[in-house]
């Protein structure tokens, strides 16, 4: 029982110093915060190895009971605090400092070692095993940390509010995920018994229910306003956590077509059916237009290959000039084009194409002032499909048609 009491009792001191240090954030600064979390990293590492305590349902280590499921608990309530983009810091900061831990420990390895202090030598055999457990641990860890996070949004949907309840729905639910997930390494590396799942699963459930008892004790009684749900899409959250909005960021960036600006291929690859299912979940339309320079061929034959790309801008600028804000070129094939129309549905995406057509047909010339002429398919949501796929293919089935009907034309459904 005195084990028991002594647990709570740590837990307590715990949530106590580190909520107190989350709240002080605006006047000591987060990383106070952060590098606390950091630090006990350490010894909950080295408690969850070595350190063991019988309790009445098994044999329990306050490194995994107290300071791990406190650790995901502290996360989750930085997440609440703050936002997406603040939480991932000490996640990825988490992640790179236990491989970088992992890497280390390698090398320290190779030292021969000379005993300082009397009757004390390294434990390299203890380093050495706990390095794989380490990069299992670590990596359950990443996942636990999204994972908290997404759960205590999409709890959120069903319930808004009811703080302690969420808390305590997601500390169930992925410290049972990562137990079961740490167990199997356990069990795989030294054949650790079912009662070591069980008994460190009871002791991490009492953990969440006390973590949540506190922490929404807390948030209701904390003068910080506190957002109940985000209004982000539960992806958008995602895509923060994972750093993936700076790879879009950069995608915006690069992924344009090096002779004439407009976007290319591997741009319409990924912007292509994210905007389509984006129009079909919103019940918006999306045309797309497809286009190709008739008897590009010739051009190439008669005035060289040179001449060519200088035609292909002209075009290209000819095509952009007009579209509207929201339409996306892209540069699809050598001398195809395709645009994405979001919100504009199949008659105005024929008039537009047309409009395009004139405007090629007047600007754009070879070097002896004949006329360049396209021949445009044209494709929409959702009579032609709701894919990429089958966008790409009506259009470019009415694309054809136009060439078969004598080139310089538009092609639809109508
Ligand atoms: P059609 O009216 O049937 O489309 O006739 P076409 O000659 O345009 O047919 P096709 O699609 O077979 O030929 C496309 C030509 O475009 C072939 C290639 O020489 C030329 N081309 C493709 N990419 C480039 C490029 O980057 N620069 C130049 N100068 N020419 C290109
Ligand atoms: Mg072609
Ligand atoms: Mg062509």
């Amino acid at each position: 029982m005195t084990n028991v009491l002594l647990f709570l009792c740590e837990g307590l001191v715990y949530v106590a110093v580190m909520v107190t240090l989350l709240h002080l954030r605006h006047r000591l600064g987060l990383g106070v915060f952060i590098a606390a979390l950091g630090v006990l990293h350490f010894i909950e590492t080295y408690l969850a190895a070595v350190f063991y305590v019988q309790l009445p349902f098994g044999v329990i280590s306050p490194g995994s009971a107290v300071l791990f499921a406190g650790k995901l608990m502290m996360i989750l309530l930085l997440y609440v605090k703050e936002d997406a983009a603040t939480v991932r810091q000490p996640i990825y900061g988490l992640l790179a400092g236990n491989f970088l831990t992992v890497a280390l420990s390698v090398l320290l390895q190779m030292h021969q070692t000379v005993s300082a202090v009397p009757n004390r030598t390294a434990d390299l055999a203890f380093i050495d095993e706990m390095g794989w457990l380490m990069l299992w641990g670590t990596l359950l860890l990443y996942l636990d940390s999204l994972l908290i996070i997404l759960l205590y949004e999409r709890i959120g949907r069903w319930m808004r509010g009811r703080l302690t309840l969420r808390f305590l729905l997601c500390g169930i639910l992925v410290l049972t995920f990562d137990q079961a997930g740490f167990y199997i390494a356990l069990h795989a590396l030294n054949g650790a018994p079912a009662e070591v799942f069980w008994g460190g699963w009871v002791a991490k459930m009492g953990a969440a229910a006390v973590y949540s008892v506190v922490l929404g004790a807390y948030l209701h009684f904390s003068s910080h306003s506190v957002l109940s749900v985000s209004r982000q899409p539960i992806g958008d959250i995602f895509n923060t956590l994972t750093f993936r909005e700076r790879y879009e960021d950069l995608l915006s960036k690069s992924g344009r077509d090096m002779l004439t600006g407009v976007l290319d291929r591997s741009r319409f690859e990924y912007e292509g059916p994210r905007m389509i299912r984006h129009a079909v979940d919103s019940g918006s339309v999306v045309s797309l237009i497809m286009i190709d320079a008739d008897h590009f061929k010739s051009v190439n034959d008669r005035f060289g290959h040179l001449e060519g790309d200088r035609v292909l801008q002209a075009l290209a600028g000819a095509i952009q000039s007009g579209l509207r804000q929201s339409d996306h070129l892209f540069r699809y094939g050598g001398e195809e084009f395709v645009i994405l129309c979001d919100g504009l549905d199949h008659t105005s995406a024929l008039s537009r194409a047309d409009d395009l057509r004139q405007r090629v047909l007047a600007d754009v010339t070879t070097p002896d002032q004949s006329a360049v002429t396209v021949s445009i398919g044209i494709a929409s949501t959702s009579a032609d499909g709701t894919t990429t796929r089958d966008l790409l293919s009506a259009a470019d089935g009415r694309l054809y048609e136009a060439k078969r009907r004598g080139r310089n034309c538009v092609v639809g459904n109508i």
